[in-house]
């Protein structure tokens, strides 16, 4: 997109904000086209799934934003579906979304808001399956005052592990009642390990409407992914992509310096972006960009997704495709591999949110939920390592690196 076509898209997108009220919808009278995607001012929207609800495709994964004034310029870009959690910045995440929505008096049914509820090992283990789903619909409550609404558009069970958490009928009894009341219009859930049987099992059960999972550039030979998530969507099930920007940190260990510095910024996130969202049975992206900087980056690409030079140049260079090796899909096959049975799939994850999001919170809270006996202190730092990774995810530096970081 040139400039012009830049500048007009900001000033398109906020013209539809007068005095901070929204005058016009922003999704009304579209075409519906033969390719099944509506577009309207060349800004690319789809359906999300069997949900009636209608996204740009890109939106905002708002997990690492602490500046208020980030979400602002968001709206005023177009974005229009804002991904938070419970968990994120202890609910002040939540409440951040919601007093922003209050001050600029966005009505309610312009946005799509989504948020989790994670539940703690002691509630995934309570013996009485009404007190899992009593501290589930607690915490929703929470979420609710939080964003200041009376019901968010998804509400995802957030970072299940197991076909036996999706299947689980208080969850279920609890989402349900949720819907009936009004609360929530779409039940989804998330998840952060290798997910295609429990995408497979939730498609043939038909209880989800959404799903939130990891897609990248990395799994791009991984075809049992893209086979469960083509079969998810043909089942009406909304998908949405997080971890779209494959934790970038990690190409450039394998990346000469000059490249890098070529391709960081705009060649990178474009590239990367339009990757994922080339596939079409993605219904939106939820990049987690916390400057005005990415956010540019990012928004650009819900008006075009064809890939400039320079992006063909990224995705094809050998140096990037052997760097996309070392991104870890927390599949879990190291685990069984480290003699003291150190849960290295989920220290990967802490190793991610600490070491290349900077997110330290998230990584205490993700390091929280690992059994004590398998932590980063039963790490031994053995003379060699003897976890192997089916990838090439240097795992011993990892582990290290994370040592001192979390001390
Ligand atoms: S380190 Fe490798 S084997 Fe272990 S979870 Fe990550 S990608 Fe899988
Ligand atoms: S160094 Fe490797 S093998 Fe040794 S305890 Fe740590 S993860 Fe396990």
């Amino acid at each position: 997109m040139h400039q012009s076509d830049r500048r007009n898209f900001i000033k398109n997108a906020a013209g539809l904000l007068v005095s901070g009220v929204m005058s016009k919808p922003l999704l009304e009278n579209l075409t519906y086209n033969q390719t099944g995607h509506y577009k309207k001012d060349d800004l690319i929207i789809r359906k999300l799934g069997r949900t009636g609800i209608q996204l740009p495709i890109v939106s905002m994964g708002v997990m690492n934003a602490n500046n208020p004034n980030l979400i602002r310029a968001a709206i005023n870009a177009g974005i229009r579906h804002f991904d938070t959690a419970w968990v994120y910045q202890g609910g002040n995440n939540e409440k951040m979304i919601g007093n922003v929505l209050k001050e600029m008096a966005i009505n309610r049914g312009e946005v799509v808001l989504a948020t989790k509820v994670l539940l703690d090992r002691n509630s995934q283990q309570a013996g009485d399956g009404n007190i899992k789903k009593k501290n589930f619909m607690d915490r929703f409550a929470e979420s609710l005052q939080r964003l200041q609404t009376d019901y968010v558009d998804i509400l995802y069970y957030h970072d299940v592990w197991n076909v036996d958490q999706v299947m689980d009928p208080y969850i279920k009894e609890a989402f349900q009642q949720l819907k009936d009341e009004g609360k929530i219009k779409a039940a989804g859930f998330s998840s952060h390990v290798y997910w295609p049987e429990i995408v497979r099992k939730a498609a043939d059960d038909g209880f989800y409407d959404v799903l939130l999972l990891s897609f990248n550039y990395a799994m791009s030979n991984d075809n049992n992914t893209v086979d469960a998530l083509k079969y998810a969507a043909a089942k009406g099930i909304g998908i949405i992509a997080m971890k779209t920007q494959c934790q970038q940190a990690w190409y450039k260990q394998n990346v000469p310096a000059e490249a890098q510095a070529f391709y960081e910024g705009k060649i990178m996130h474009g590239a990367l972006l339009k990757w994922v969202l080339t596939h079409d049975f993605i219904t939106t992206a939820v990049p987690g960009f916390n400057t005005y900087e990415q956010l540019n980056e990012d928004v650009m690409v819900a008006y075009d997704l064809r890939y400039s030079p320079d992006e063909i140049k990224f995705l094809e260079d050998h140096h990037i495709k052997v760097a996309m090796n070392a991104v870890c899909r927390f599949c879990g096959e190291c685990s069984g591999t480290c003699p003291y049975g150190v849960e290295i799939s989920k220290l990967m994850r802490v190793h991610m949110y600490a070491a290349s999001y900077g997110n330290y919170y998230m990584a205490r809270i993700t390091a929280s939920e690992i059994e004590k006996n398998k932590g980063l202190q039963q790490c031994h730092e053995c003379p060699v390592c003897m976890a192997t990774c089916r990838n090439s995810v240097n795992i011993a530096n990892r582990l290290e690196e994370l040592k001192m970081i979390m001390g």
